[in-house]
């Protein structure tokens, strides 16, 4: 694996799927196009990821998984609460931040026994610690915080010029300075995970690391959103690296599968029933790796779906984990929808299903990686955040790109919240968003249009566009700096 030719790019990820996933795409993308790479994780994250790193190995792509320990006692957190997934209280999250921290000296370690020394960091915005270690071996940190260009501009925007400073109420709308365009944001629907009490220090080293960061990595690509990149690249004074789709590069070599966990359906099973499906029919709910559905939402999402009379394939994550899914679904449901309802409870192999031809739409919470997983797909959405920056997904999805359709989410939705608390999104919602997503009006067409038409454009940007040069860019910018 060491290969003193190759530059040596450290790949540190924060540990949730959704920001671990990109990261190993990332990981087989560096390889792919010749850098060595070493891969930071935890063992009990090694293990979640265990198909695909053995993939990895299957591919005799160079890469090293690197597993922590994480110093969880030291902190306060039982064993094993290695993951942001696993961790409920805000408390915790923030024990979780403080025992990565502590992971500098073990890396710093690491670092220094390689035959080939580090060339550069790539960590994730949520990883600031690790511009300490980039300076103590003299090389960049290159930040990637799993945003579009979109959203990363308002998200800086929003926390530099700190915009909510004089807003108390959540919901009232700001305009925000300095975008290319009017765009109105609230406090409550902008990303802020990490403003509220008790993370100020944490909040405060991310923002002054991004201004240290060398450049920034971005899970997209140029041609999707090129007014948003070169206008964040101006305001933050620095290169951004637009290299995405990033699993597109494995499309096709056997990742899909098991990505990020292991599947709760037979794939098998499920792709034998997506065949027998008819093109472009079926459409596909999933709402990420961490939003949980409360029981009486999953009531109303069966109810919208039976009554749109398409067929459908709905995961479910459902947040009352001792009731059996069929106990919250409404009586007599499986039955009435059996010959057009598959359900998956727990991890689906999405990027596999979203690839199908007989998916024709998403339902999606616009985490950035099922949408740009379902851009890729070339499929229109029907948009449903609920919390971080989804919201502002949601507005590039629906207003920008117009490939989306708003459910019509009034609130924000995180798995802290006490049922009572969540505002539901009615069947009614549900059904009308539904039949016209998957309609044949002049609105539904257009959008399936564009979404084709996005889908090829990611497609060239990988294979022979954009991402692909950029990426080639990077390797060699980042040899040149070590040279
Ligand atoms: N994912 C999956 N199966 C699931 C749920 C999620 O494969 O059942 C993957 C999905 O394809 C995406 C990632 O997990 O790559 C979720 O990231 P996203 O940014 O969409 O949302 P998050 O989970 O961070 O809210």
């Amino acid at each position: 694996l060491q290969d003193a030719s190759k530059p040596h790019f450290v790949l540190v990820p924060f540990m949730a799927q959704g920001h671990t996933i990109p990261m190993i795409d990332m990981a087989h993308l560096l390889a792919k196009h010749g850098a060595m790479v070493s891969f930071i994780t935890t063992p009990v994250n090694a293990s979640r990821i265990q198909s695909t790193i053995d993939s990895a190995g299957e591919l005799d792509i160079p890469i090293q998984f690197v597993p922590f320990q994480l110093p969880c006692a030291q902190v306060g957190l039982p064993d094993g609460c290695e993951n942001v997934d696993r961790v409920l209280e805000k408390d915790q999250v923030k024990k979780l931040t403080d025992a990565y921290s502590m992971l500098h000296k073990p890396l710093v370690l690491y670092l220094r026994q390689q035959t080939v020394p580090p060339s550069c960091i790539i960590s994730d915005l949520c990883q600031p610690w690790t511009g300490d270690v980039a300076r103590e071996f003299g090389i960049p940190r290159l930040m990637f915080n799993g945003f579009c260009a979109f959203s990363s501009l308002c998200r800086y925007l929003i926390h530099q010029d700190m915009v909510f400073e004089n807003v108390d109420d959540g919901d009232e709308l700001v305009v925000l300075p300095g975008f290319p365009h009017h765009l109105e944001v609230s406090k409550a629907r902008s990303p802020g995970n990490f403003n509220s009490p008790g993370f100020e220090k944490f909040s405060e080293k991310i923002l002054d690391e991004e201004r240290r960061a060398d450049s920034v990595i971005t899970n997209s690509f140029y041609e999707l959103e090129p007014l948003y990149v070169d206008a964040y690249q101006k305001r933050i004074g620095k290169r951004v690296w637009t290299i995405g789709p990033m699993f597109l590069c494995n499309a096709d070599r056997g990742t899909m599968t098991d990505r990020g966990a292991k599947a709760s359906v037979n794939e098998k099973h499920c792709m034998e029933w997506l065949d027998s499906m008819q093109h472009g029919s079926v459409l596909y709910v999933s709402f990420g790796s961490m939003a949980c559905t409360v029981a009486s939402q999953v009531e109303e999402i069966a109810l919208g779906l039976e009554a749109s009379k398409r067929p459908f394939l709905w995961v479910i994550k459902s947040d009352d984990r001792t009731t059996e899914i069929d106990e919250l679904l409404p009586e007599g449901f499986e039955g009435r929808t059996r010959c057009r309802g598959l359900i998956i409870q727990g991890w689906a192999p999405q990027a596999m299903i979203l690839s199908h031809p007989s998916i024709g739409g998403f339902v999606t919470h616009c985490g950035w990686n099922s949408t740009i997983e379902g851009i890729s797909a070339g499929l229109p959405m029907i948009t449903w955040p609920h919390c971080a920056e989804q919201f502002l997904n949601e507005e590039l999805i629906v207003n920008v790109l117009k490939v989306g359709l708003a459910v019509g989410v009034q609130s924000i939705t995180n798995r802290t919240m006490k049922p009572h608390e969540i505002s539901i999104v009615k069947r009614e919602q549900i059904e009308r968003a539904v039949v016209e997503l998957m309609g044949e009006d002049a609105g539904a067409k257009e959008r399936r249009t564009r979404a084709k038409e996005l889908k090829e454009k990611a497609r060239k940007a990988i294979d022979e566009g954009s991402s692909y040069s950029n990426i080639r860019q990077l390797i060699e910018y980042i040899s040149i700096r070590v040279t």
